[in-house]
């Protein structure tokens, strides 16, 4: 190894958003010490994970060992704890990217969200820098990695501050390893961390968190580098082959936050083992919080795919539907081809029929959940329900199932309903299941166009999740029950107009002419009872609400003229229908219109014109 004497180290910088990091971790306070050591040992076993993935094509990888393992020395005498894999290894330029120089898009993400008072240490490994956690306990970290099939082994070196060495390893160091691949990482340990040069404590910290890990972990004396095999400390077997009578809560919990790299209980775990047609195991979760890119439109499903215990991939697209994205978990199948690329599998056949088991066993799932554990379901509802709507236009062979969980607020009373409770509380007469949609369910319960319906007792859906106004178009109907909402063309409500005295007839006929170049129409509304006037949506075309969040979402020009509706009942409308043309008829008119924009959310179209009326109005008030 003689090219090692005149190597020579390169010193890199940090990126700003990691040399920040560094700093909030090796400054943190002492709390959950042993999330390290869980980073360390799954970015371990995911290296093992990748070269058993690539072996498959190129058995030659794997020839010098074919059996994974991660093996730990500590050594108090050096002051070192050291973690060495036989996985995949480093080459030199990934030791420069994945460790140091490239900003992951974690870091900032991370950063934002340790704004909010979050702890960074529990939050370090869900945003991919887990690890920069080695800062916790050590003051200076070496890696030295050799990829697989290479003849090269690289150094990366840094005390967390300002920036890293990358050189040549030297003997001593490729020593280190575990054969002729793969990585050592050495963490020079200070004062805080000492304990973790005790057998006990690391005994104890990778049974907590790495028992199921399907990679044997082995503990060695310091001076058995890499030659003698250690005692194994954990169980090494992955978790979901078991029968799930073998496996204990805390096993499951300890698996789901190894996996999300959390420290919460999932909110539903479903482990099952389906035989028939097509033979898989599932072990999936729902977690309790909202991942940080659940709504990251770069965001995929995040199910492990394996096949026969060989990790495929972390996230494989066409495994689970993105509007489950939410889930975590892993699949195994011994149905799928190990042999064919990803890319070839996420469209193959067995693919799609595994996803649609998951689908249904989740909502199936979600179901029972709703029925035995109502605050349990509605803190899910709370979190992930926005997501699971999508289901309900990109799965139409799901949405009856989908609906069966979904939850709206309704004029009801402040809680959530169900759809089946809606429709059980319908009129006998009833015909459609009616809804108001917008952004903020406080003032949709204020809204004129549902007074008609509180009057007559008609409960009404209150939609406010922008993805609502996605499904509905396309969904049309419940049960039968087509979905109406009350904010456009015709409502359906019982009451005749034809009614109303003929002054207010030719006031509605005197409005229409001039309000024109605003509304598509003006009529005699049967929907009011408190207002004086409503806007509604003409019968073709885009819903109210509809409208505006196209035009946020998808750069949508069409501007349509709503229909303005005025209550026959109404004292300011009975007083306008008699005023001539003469009595400021126009300014009370446009006021009146104003009114409705505003109630609406939208804005009047000429602000001056309205606050000089609004003042007119006034002084008559005053006066
Ligand atoms: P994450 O594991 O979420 O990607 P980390 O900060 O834990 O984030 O690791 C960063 C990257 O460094 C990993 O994605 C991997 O590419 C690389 N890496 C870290 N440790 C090892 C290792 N022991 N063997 C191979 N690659 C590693
Ligand atoms: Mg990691």
């Amino acid at each position: 190894m003689t090219s090692n004497l005149n190597s020579q180290t390169e010193t890199l910088n940090f990126s700003a958003d990691v040399a920040r990091l560094l700093n909030i971790v090796a400054g943190a306070p002492f709390t959950i010490h042993d999330v390290f050591l869980r980073e360390l040992i799954s970015n371990a076993a995911d290296a093992c994970d990748r070269l058993r993935y690539d072996a498959i094509n190129d058995p030659a990888l794997t020839k010098d060992n074919p059996n994974f393992r991660i093996h730990i020395y500590p050594d108090t005498d050096a002051r070192t704890l050291t973690v060495v894999d036989n996985g995949i290894g480093m080459d030199r330029a990934e030791l420069v990217e994945n460790l140091g120089t490239i900003a992951k898009s974690g870091t900032a993400a991370l950063m934002e969200n340790m704004k909010g008072g979050a702890d960074p240490l529990k939050l370090i490994g869900q945003f991919g820098v887990g690890f920069y956690a080695a800062y916790m306990v050590a003051d200076k970290v070496t890696a030295v990695s050799r990829k697989a099939g290479s003849k090269e082994t690289w150094a990366w070196e840094s005390d967390g501050r300002t920036g890293f060495g990358i050189r040549e390893a030297t003997a001593e160091e490729t020593g280190k390893l575990d054969g002729a691949r793969g990585t050592a990482i050495i963490l020079h340990i200070k004062d805080e961390g000492v304990e973790f040069l005790l057998d006990e404590k690391i005994r104890q910290t990778v049974q907590q968190y790495s028992d199921h890990i399907d990679v044997k972990i082995l503990l060695n004396p310091p001076r058995d580098t890499g030659k003698g095999e250690g005692r194994p400390a954990n169980e090494a077997s992955a978790l979901w082959t078991h029968p799930k009578s073998e496996v204990t809560p805390e096993q499951y919990r300890e698996f789901y936050r190894h996996i999300t790299h959390g420290f919460d209980e999932p909110l539903l775990t479903a482990h099952w083992h389906a035989e028939g047609a097509i033979a898989y195991t599932a072990l999936l979760f729902i977690p309790m919080m909202r991942p940080w890119d659940l709504y990251d439109p770069g965001r995929k499903q995040s199910v492990k795919l394996y096949v026969r215990r060989v990790l495929i991939s972390e996230r494989m697209e066409g495994l689970v539907y993105p509007w489950m994205r939410f889930l975590r978990g892993v699949v195994d199948s011994p149905d799928l081809p190990l042999n064919i690329s990803r890319e070839s599998l996420q469209y193959n056949p067995v693919l799609a029929k595994i996803r649609t088991g998951i689908t249904r066993r989740v909502l199936g799932g979600l179901e029972k959940l709703a029925k035995n554990d109502e605050p349990g379901f509605l803190a899910f509802w709370s979190q992930f329900g926005s997501a699971l709507k999508e289901g309900l236009y990109d799965a139409h062979e799901h949405r009856e199932q989908i609906f069966k969980v979904c939850r709206f607020f309704s004029t009801n009373g402040e809680g959530y309903t169900s759809l089946d409770e809606y429709i059980e509380r319908m009129k006998p007469d009833q015909e459609a299941i009616y809804y108001i949609s917008g952004e903020n369910a406080q003032s949709l319960r204020t809204s004129p166009q549902i007074e008609g319906f509180s009057a007559r007792r008609i409960e009404v859906l209150i939609f406010t999740d922008t993805i609502d106004d996605f499904w509905l178009p396309q969904v049309r109907e419940y049960k039968g029950k087509p979905f109406k909402s009350v904010t456009q063309g015709d409502n359906g409500l019982a009451g005749n107009t034809e009614d109303a005295p003929e002054s207010v007839k030719e006031l509605a006929a005197r409005l229409r002419d001039l309000l024109k170049a605003d509304v598509a129409d003006v009529r005699i509304s049967n929907r009011l009872t408190d207002s004086p006037v409503c806007l509604i949506a003409p019968e073709t075309g885009v819903d109210m609400h509809m409208e505006r969040v196209l035009k946020i979402h998808q750069d949508y020009a069409g501007e349509s003229k709503p229909v303005l509706e005025i209550n026959p009942e109404h004292t300011l409308v009975r007083k306008l229908a008699e005023a001539g043309n003469e009595n400021d008829f126009e300014d009370s008119a446009r006021l009146l219109l104003d009114q409705a924009m505003i109630i609406q959310g939208r804005p009047v179209k000429n602000p001056g014109d309205f606050v000089r009326r609004m003042s007119v109005a006034m002084e008559r008030l005053l006066s």
